[in-house]
């Protein structure tokens, strides 16, 4: 990203310290959403380097990935498939446990979401640890999808997320901020 891109979405996110627990500095995105050109711009850069390649469906992750998925999905003539808290799908759901900082969580992706051979997008809004993007990656594999990629708005270099994300190389992590 250039340095005027990078200054320009970074004027539109909002650091709030302390969020949901203290010591964690919350990336809040709501700003960027606020401005028409900002998300745009956003949902431009995120899309860039997989227009062109196959991408059969976009999974999209509760909550803030849904914002950025259902755009992506869209643009890209891909069908949306939306990874959820456990609980929340109403039919028959492949789940997956992994760890939390503190404790475990769960999400799930309805059976037969996608067709075997599949080339899926995984959207979020920020990459910190990995672990979540790792879970959706292993539901996506589960039904024999292959992960083409990763998109974030937001990475936090310093937890080493992406390293999480390599599997045989095959996926793209590609992270605008
Ligand atoms: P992780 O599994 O550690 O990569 O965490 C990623 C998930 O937690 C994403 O769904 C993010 O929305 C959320 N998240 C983690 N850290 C932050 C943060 N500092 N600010 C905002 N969201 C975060």
């Amino acid at each position: 990203l250039s340095a005027q891109a990078t200054r320009y979405l970074q004027a539109h996110l909002r650091d709030v310290p302390d969020f949901p627990r203290p010591g964690i500095l919350f990336k809040d995105i709501t700003p960027l959403l606020a401005e028409p050109r900002a998300f745009h711009m956003t949902l431009d850069l995120l899309v860039h380097p997989f227009i062109g390649r196959q991408i059969d469906a976009v999974i999209a992750i509760e909550s803030r990935g849904f914002l950025f998925g259902g755009a992506l999905a869209a643009r890209l003539n891909a069908s949306l498939v939306p990874v959820r808290k456990a609980g929340k799908l109403p039919a028959a759901v492949d789940r997956v446990a992994y760890a939390l900082e503190y404790g475990e969580a769960e999400l799930e992706m309805h059976k037969g979401s996608l067709r075997p051979g599949a080339h899926v997008l995984i959207v979020d809004d920020v990459l910190a640890t990995g672990g979540t993007a790792a879970a959706a990656a292993t539901l996506a594999r589960g039904q024999h999808a292959i992960v083409a990629g990763f998109a974030f708005v937001i990475e936090l270099d310093a937890l080493l997320g992406r390293s999480r994300l390599a599997h045989d190389g095959e996926a793209q992590v590609h992270a605008l901020i």
